[in-house]
């Protein structure tokens, strides 16, 4: 490898260390710095769509992530208040397409330890835990950052730095690249039960229930003992305080208002989000690039905001690597924003923002109509599966795979 500064990786979570690792296994050197002292295990991502397993498969990780998740092949959209599936989707119909046609539902944070524990296998590869990286400088030939962690404040040179520090990316602010779009005035209430919901909705574990008044979605996951946990997110109303959201009666009254039983729920976690719909006016400059929530944030309804962050990590990766070696030259580094910024907006920007209108929307006739659109398209085989292949991001990568 002609460099001996490594790439330097700003953000321990899950695109963070997924790039380091496929750098890594490039046989670059490459360091990551983590603000915090352990993978944050709050309930965020667990949706891992066809084309992001197709990339774990290639880091060596899918065996693990579909071992510690669980496989779901469908999802369904009901009418809340009437308890009728509108329409029911499932990937099976694209096994022609993937070698995964299913989505497998493991939560984030056994992804980021799965990938650390395998960095760990790499001496030219470490994670820094407890060390934030305070500010960065670039030059001709290399960027520096600067880092604050328990042994006080160092200054670590880098051929290059992935900026993964998440939304509110450090990076991104020093870059002076702005975030452009909207924050929801509501925020997402994540309920996690150990209540099991399984006898009512074996028959499918992904669901999203529309509502004029309060839609919600409704996910298993495995949990950490594999023994099953149920989501519920719910949107706030937006006169609601924090306390009020988060307060057991209130919490308690929700649950039971969506489905009704004995007694209250076992409430394992709760957990409020702000929800934004932003893009980063360009995805790098010069020697920093950004990947993740650090580039691009969406409201969770589609589960499609980290396996993108993934499909940046692996695409930008590949082209350091390629630069690194010598295989291409460093202006190729361009390709990452002109590609990857537009795909986000086609394909995560748009159909969240879609998820989300149809799923509250309050006009009864565009609700009818819009149902009756998810009808026709699940009862018609080619269209279900041109709706499935974008759902999975599976067209986003073929459509990056053209323009190479
Ligand atoms: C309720 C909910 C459900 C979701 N469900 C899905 C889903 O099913 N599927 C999906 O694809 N996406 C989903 N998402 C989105 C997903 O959680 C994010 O896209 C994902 O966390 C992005 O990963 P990241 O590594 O880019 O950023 P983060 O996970 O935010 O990680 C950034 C890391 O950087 C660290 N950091 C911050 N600043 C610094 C600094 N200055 N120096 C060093 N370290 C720093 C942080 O401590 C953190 O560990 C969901 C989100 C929410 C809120």
């Amino acid at each position: 490898m002609p460099t001996e500064r490594p790439v330097l990786v700003a953000g321990g979570g899950p695109v963070g260390v997924i790039a380091a690792l496929a750098l890594a296994r490039q046989g670059i050197p490459v360091r990551v710095f983590e603000a915090e002292a352990r993978v944050d295990d709050s309930p965020r991502a667990a949706t891992t769509h066809a084309a992001t397993l197709e990339m774990l498969d290639e880091l060596g990780l899918v065996d693990e992530v579909i071992r510690r998740g669980l496989i779901e092949p469908k999802f369904r959209i009901w009418d809340r208040a009437a308890r009728e599936v509108i329409a029911e989707f499932d990937f099976g119909l694209l096994a022609n397409d993937t070698r995964f046609p299913y989505v497998v539902q493991c939560e984030q944070h056994k992804l980021a330890n799965m990938a650390i524990e395998r960095l760990r296998g790499f001496a030219h590869a470490s994670v820094d835990f407890c060390t934030r990286v305070t500010s960065l400088e670039q030059f001709d030939d290399r960027v520096d950052v600067v880092v604050e962690g328990a042994n006080g404040t160092r200054k670590i040179s880098g051929c290059y730095l992935v900026g993964a520090d998440g939304g509110r990316s450090t990076v991104r602010k020093a870059l002076g690249i702005a975030f452009e779009g909207y924050t929801h005035p509501e925020r997402f209430l994540v309920l996690t039960t150990s209540f099991a919901f399984d006898a009512e909705y074996a028959q499918c574990s992904r669901n999203y229930f529309s509502d004029p008044d309060e839609w919600c979605a409704l996910f298993k996951v495995s949990g950490d003992d594999g023994r099953g946990l149920w989501r519920v997110l719910f949107p706030t109303r937006v006169e609601e305080t924090d306390e009020q959201a988060l307060d057991e009666v209130a919490v308690q009254g929700r649950l039971q208002r969506f489905f009704p039983k004995r007694g209250p729920y076992p409430v394992v976690h709760r957990n409020l989000y702000n929800v934004h719909q932003r893009v980063a006016a360009s995805f790098g400059r010069g020697r920093v690039f950004l990947a993740g929530d650090c580039a691009h944030v969406n409201n969770p309804l589609g589960g499609l905001g980290l396996n993108f962050g993934i499909h940046d990590a692996v695409e930008l990766s590949d082209l350091l690597g390629k630069v690194l070696r010598g295989e291409a030259a460093a202006h190729s580094l361009d390709q990452y924003d002109r590609f990857r910024r537009p795909l986000n907006v086609e394909y995560v920007q748009q159909q969240t923002i879609a998820n989300k209108k149809r799923l509250e929307e309050k006009n009864a006739a565009a609700r009818a109509g819009n149902n009756e659109a998810l009808r026709r398209t699940a009862a018609d085989p080619v269209a279900h599966r041109a709706y499935l292949l974008r759902a999975s991001l599976i067209d986003s990568v073929r459509k990056r795979a053209a323009a190479a």
